[in-house]
């Protein structure tokens, strides 16, 4: 598939091949050896062919991270609702109910559930 390409100086776009732009005539700082498809001066890869343009470079997507098992995601769910809860249900009780006789009791608890969840769920984070 072409990248659209577009002058690095006025913005013009660019064919494939094109040796300068049209419009302002500011040479093309790259391209594809094989295919001749414009590349950013940054681009390690054809966009167009997929040629390696750094010797030794890994192809493109090889370092891609393992998709996540199940397990893991709800681990992460899991982590994120027990910080929550224990981070949000005591300042939530503080602000409804400062004086209340149980809002100690309930932040506590909120603690204690907030804390046993986060842990299972760094527990299941790390089984991959
Ligand atoms: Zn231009
Ligand atoms: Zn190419």
């Amino acid at each position: 598939m072409q990248q659209p390409f577009r002058c690095l100086r006025c913005g013009a776009p660019l064919m494939a091949g094109q040796p300068f732009c049209a419009n302002c005539g500011l040479p093309v700082q790259r391209s594809c050896p094989r295919c001749r498809a414009f590349l950013s001066p940054q681009a390690t890869f054809c966009t167009n062919c997929g040629l390696a343009l750094v010797p030794g470079a890994p192809p493109p997507g090889r370092q891609q991270a393992k998709p996540k098992s199940t397990v893991s995601i709800i681990g992460d769910i899991l982590f994120g609702l027990g910080i929550a809860c224990a981070i949000f249900v005591p300042i939530w009780t503080i602000v409804r109910q400062p004086d209340a006789e149980n809002s100690m009791s309930v932040m506590i608890g909120a603690f204690a559930i907030g804390g046993v969840m986060a842990v299972i769920g760094l527990i299941m984070m790390r089984k991959r």
